[in-house]
């Protein structure tokens, strides 16, 4: 029988992140790590490997697929109300033990993580996400970083039908790859864990490469939001907090910034969960460093109103929210306040066309994608 790592390997193609070095080893350039891959070996994310010289890279199946309120990725910033049809692979270029997604991210290192993939066509999930009412279609899941040539694929057949395309990412990413998606994301977020290289090489990474990747999608230009996991004991110290946010502040204080609670989840189950008073706290700390939007998650109304977006000139509250649900819209047609007139950042629809769903749900009605892979 077929072992989700020989599935997985039978569904490549050769990749264009990379360059051919001696001795038949290959350098990928889809993440941070910018692994030197030898002959018959997986780079670091297990699912991009050398054969005979050729870096082959994962094409042709999802790992999963959902409808998501866009407002569960986080976006709060860009279409809100809007669905996302969310996808994934598999695979990942970190291993958080506390990852939320760990069944895709961890699903060749982890023999608990099992996730039968689908066989999927950039078409079949373009027209499935046109089917359920999707204004945005997201890769997700999995680290999109390690699978980009895919990712590309699916947007481009995206944009070609009128969508709105999205990463949601641990921004290890390196230039290359920045410069390969732009012409075909609009909407990034970068889950920023922590701004300490201790912690970063904890969960296999480092620093520098997110940092430079947050620079690097707010100078190109794609619409861009961070968020924290901010987890007791790991991340929340009073001094974490206001070096990560001032970081942020000074590439701009109009990135909006998403500190959420974090409950025990995969391997990491030492820590409490986060209380309300510890999101109120960071979410002080980001606005003494200038931050201008600035939302606690994963509570719903449990922390005042930081989970709606008012102006930052007259302070008018422009969109209410519980959880996931948009209560009231009111920014104009070009996404200002109704107030005092202020631009407001983001990317805004003319209008608030409602919400097709505020929680998420698994594709409605017969999907195309069916097949699972064996
Ligand atoms: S995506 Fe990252 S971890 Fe995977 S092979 Fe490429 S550089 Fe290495």
């Amino acid at each position: 029988m077929a072992t989700l790592r020989d599935i997985v390997y039978e569904h490549v193609r050769e990749g264009e992140l990379y360059e051919k070095l001696d001795r038949n080893r290959v350098r990928c350039y889809a993440c941070g790590h910018c692994c030197p891959i030898p002959e018959g070996q997986p780079g670091v994310c297990k699912v991009r490997y050398n054969r005979g010289g050729t870096l082959y890279v994962p094409w042709g199946y999802v790992g999963g697929v959902q409808c998501d309120p866009i407002e569960k990725k986080p976006f709060f910033h860009a279409y809100p109300g809007a669905l996302a049809y969310s996808f994934g692979m598999l695979g990942c270029d970190l291993h958080c033990a506390y990852c939320q997604n760990w069944v895709t991210s961890q699903a060749l290192r982890d023999p608990n993580a099992v996730s039968p993939p689908l066989a999927a066509s950039p078409e079949a999930l373009v027209q499935d996400a046109i089917r359920q009412g999707a204004k945005v279609l997201v890769s997700t899941y999995n680290e999109p970083l390690i699978t980009s040539e895919w990712a590309v694929a699916v947007f481009k057949e995206a944009k070609a039908a009128g969508l709105m395309t999205g990463f949601v990412s641990n921004g290890n990413g390196t230039p290359q790859v920045l410069e390969y998606l732009r012409p075909w994301i609009d909407l990034y977020k970068v889950d920023l864990k922590s701004f300490s290289d201790r912690h970063y090489h904890e969960l296999g990474g480092r620093i520098g490469p997110i940092l430079d990747t947050i620079r690097r999608l707010h100078d190109m230009g794609s619409w861009l939001e961070i968020v924290t996991l901010l987890i007791p004991g790991f991340n929340d110290s009073d001094d974490v907090l206001r070096r990560l946010t001032e970081f942020l502040a000074n590439i701009s204080a109009d990135i909006p910034w998403h500190v959420t609670a974090f409950h025990k989840d995969y391997k990491m189950d030492d820590p409490e969960d986060t209380r309300p008073e510890d999101l109120l706290r960071a979410a002080e700390i980001g606005k003494n460093a200038g931050l201008r939007y600035i939302y606690t998650g994963n509570l719903p109304g449990m922390v005042g109103d930081s989970e709606n977006t008012r102006c930052h000139h007259c302070h008018e509250t422009l969109v209410r929210r519980h959880g996931y649900f948009i209560e009231e819209y009111r920014l104009t047609a070009e996404g200002g306040c109704p107030c005092c007139g202020t631009t407001i950042p983001g990317r805004w629809a003319r209008k608030f066309d409602g919400q097709i769903a505020d929680r998420p749900f698994r594709p409605r009605r017969r999907s195309p994608l069916v097949t699972i892979l064996d």
